[in-house]
Formats: C-alpha cells, structure tokens, sequence
C-alpha cells in the first residue's frame, strides 16, 4: 500500500450547518497527523452539492438543519438518489447529527405524509423533534464510551465529558429487526414515513455483512439540565438513545459540529481510514 494515500470526505451542504463540520474535519485531520506513526494521509473536506460531487466522495457527512428541507432540496437538486445509492448500494461511510441522523433512518415519525423523504441505511425508528421545540433545546455532559479506543489513542470521556447539544433533536425510539430494506412493518404505522429498499451492490462491496444496530450513546437523566416542571412530567431514570451504528452508517442526536470539540470527528476519520484502506485492498 502507498503511504501516502488520498481521502476524500464530503460534507453534505444543502441547507444547515455544514461549515462547522467541514471545520472540525479540517482539525481532526491535524489531531490524526501530529500522533506517533501516523500514516501521512492526504485529505480533501468538500461541500458537496451535486451527484457528481458526491460521486468523488469516500465517505460523507450529513449535518444537522432541518430534516424535511434537506429531503425536497435534495430532491430537487437529483441528489436524493445518489445518497440512497451512496449509502445504501455502496455501502460507503456517512455520519448523520440530528437531522442527517433523521434522514438516515429506515424510519421516522412525526413526518407529515408527503412531506419528508429517507436516505434510510440505518434500522432504526427516529422520533423527530423528541425533546419539544426550539426553546426546550438543552445542553448535556455525555461518556461516549466508544471514544475510550481501548488499547488505542482514544478519548476519555468519563474523565472529560463530551459537552453535547441536542436542537429540536431526534432520539432512537426503536431498533427495527434487521430486514436491510424497506421496513414493511413500519409502512402501516400512522405518521410514519420510512425508506426505500436498495440492494447492496457485492459487486463493488466485498462480503457485506449489515449487522444489527449498535447502540453507541446514551443519555441519562436528561432531567438534570430541565426546569422544574419539565422534571415534573419526565421520568428521571429514562435512557434516550441517541447515537447508533450499524455497518457503514453512523448517527449522532446532538450536533458535535456547534461546540467545536474534534473528538468524535477523530473517531470518525479513523472509522472512514479503515474502510477505504479495505476497499482499496480488496479492489
Ligand atoms: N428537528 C429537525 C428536523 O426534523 C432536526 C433539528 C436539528 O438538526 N437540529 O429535521
């Protein structure tokens, strides 16, 4: 393999905050260089618009904004499908935070019918806007204990919390059974909308394997950071799910991009690492 190898991650830029996230790209990739051994890696961050952007792409991020806008935008624009294509057929590495991970989703709810379009990819159920409005947005220390990388340079986020920031944010109400396609169960709940199916192309991805959904974060007693009657109606003790990953896709509730702390971005960047140095290798 050649030491030098080029990587090419787009962030998708139809609407929300995209600008912070090709930031903190930009400071992940310096984090990953300046460590012992690092293999030199030339990286590209593009604002990725059109299909034939994406289409360069070997991983992508999808931001948070407003789920429903990015869906008709996307639409719109002829790059809806390319995602599902990108995500689903391909099988490439995407990140989704709060509406990326909502569009990412087999399914979703309180999704005005018509209104709202899936990429789909990850079996899970989303409820939108889970936390109420705007004004009811919160902040919240989080352990991501995935981070900890154990035997690796990973991040400890027991001893030093990562400061999460959930906007009218979505949590994981359900893991789906793995079905890898359209969840024909979920079609028939009210209010539901979920995703097309595609077949993976084993053509271009070697031995896939879907897997179940892993459930990578949660958030415990939310309460600690409400007011006293929102204490009043919610249960203290109750766990939001509000990161997962399953096979190439990986979603996020709150938005890692609004605080400016890189550590899930390394992660991340080292997760996208490993799967093209395995693609190339395979092809
Ligand atoms: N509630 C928004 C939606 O449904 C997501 C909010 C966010 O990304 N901060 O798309």
């Amino acid at each position: 393999m050649s030491p030098s190898v080029d990587v090419t991650v787009g962030v998708l830029a139809l609407q929300g905050a995209f600008n912070e996230h090709v930031q903190l790209l930009r400071q992940a990739a310096q984090i990953l260089a300046s460590r012992d051994n690092a293999v030199k890696r030339r990286w590209a961050f593009a604002e990725i618009r059109t299909a034939a952007e994406l289409a360069a792409c070997d991983a992508l991020i999808i931001p948070g904004g407003e789920s429903t806008t990015m869906s008709l935008v996307a639409e719109r624009s002829g790059v809806l499908e390319p995602l599902r294509d990108f995500v689903k057929v391909l099988r490439k590495p995407t990140w989704g935070t709060c509406a990326g991970l909502i569009l990412l989703a087999e399914s979703a709810n309180r999704t005005k019918n018509g209104g709202q379009e899936l990429i789909g990819g990850l079996d899970v159920r989303v409820n939108r806007n889970h936390f109420g409005r705007q004004t009811e947005s919160f902040q919240a220390n989080l352990d991501l204990p995935f981070l900890r990388n154990p035997g690796g340079k990973g991040f400890d986020t027991k001893a030093d919390p990562f400061r999460a920031i959930f906007i009218r944010a979505p949590i994981v109400e359900k893991v789906l059974p793995v079905v890898g396609g359209r969840q024909e169960r979920e079609v028939v709940i009210d209010g539901t909308v979920v995703a097309p199916s595609k077949p993976v192309d084993t053509a271009v991805v070697k031995d896939f394997h879907l897997g179940d959904v892993e459930v990578m974060g949660v958030l415990h007693g939310r309460a600690a950071a409400l007011d006293e009657a929102a204490k009043q109606r919610l249960d203290a003790e109750a766990e939001d799910i509000i990161a997962v990953r399953q096979a190439n896709v990986f979603g996020t509730s709150f938005h890692p991009e609004l605080t400016g702390d890189p550590r899930i971005h390394v992660w991340w960047l080292e997760q996208v690492i490993r799967e093209v140095d395995q693609r190339r290798q395979a092809n």
